[in-house]
């Protein structure tokens, strides 16, 4: 699957799952760490071996910026300020190197293998929630479902790495055929659906046109 599909199924998912129990700003922040975490995984792909990845990292973030922009300048939300705002400064520094060291080891062991794991999502998790607190609830629906959703791939995922055994995928579809189309455009359907319904038109024409 491609990185635009693992983020529409994280942003579906946190629509029909988290969005209707929080406030539009915290949902707006949220739905970016759904998908940081829904590209996370893929951080042990070689970004030289195809154009696509880079192309599918450009698109993430030109979303993250326009999510982060529209909380700054039109809802005047100190992102920055409010992301783990509970959590300590010692501990913020072994979540980065929990996740800096996580993706290291994701790339010296390879795709599919280490990030793709268990024991990659728990460290992932940690990392994270040491650093942004309550938004790895966000972060790790991203993350794990990518790790569902590469199971329909033809291409094996060590879920239980460092072990041998522990393969597993479906071999259902190929990461850029017509499944994967298939599953974004259900799940970019079901996400605009979940939101125009919680949201009226008119108040989200209110937050973001005015
Ligand atoms: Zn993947």
């Amino acid at each position: 699957m491609t990185g635009k599909t693992h983020a529409a199924v994280g942003i579906c998912a946190a629509a029909f799952i988290l969005v209707p129990k929080v406030d539009i700003k915290t949902a707006m922040l949220g739905l970016g760490f759904c998908i940081i975490g829904s590209y996370a995984t893929d951080a042990d792909l070689k970004v030289s071996k195809a154009g696509h990845v880079i192309s599918d990292a450009v698109y993430a973030g030109i979303i993250l910026s326009i999510l982060y922009l529209m909380l700054t300048f039109k809802m005047h939300y100190n992102v920055l300020a409010l992301v783990g705002r509970d959590m300590p400064s010692q501990g913020k520094i072994v979540g980065a190197l929990l996740i800096i060291g996580s993706i290291i080891l994701g790339r010296i062991t390879g795709h599919r293998k280490y990030m793709h794991s268990l024991i990659g999502f728990f460290v992932m998790t940690m990392g994270v929630w040491l650093i942004a607190g309550n938004f790895v609830i966000w972060f790790g629906l991203g993350y794990a479902l990518h790790m569902i959703i590469d199971l329909l791939n033809e291409k094996p995922e060590a879920l239980l790495f460092p072990l041998k055994n522990g393969k597993l995928c479906f071999s259902i579809c190929k990461s850029r055929g017509l499944a994967n189309w298939l599953i974004s455009t259900v799940a970019y359907v079901g996400f605009l659906y979940k939101i125009t319904s919680i949201y009226n038109l008119e108040y989200l024409q209110r937050v973001f046109v005015k």
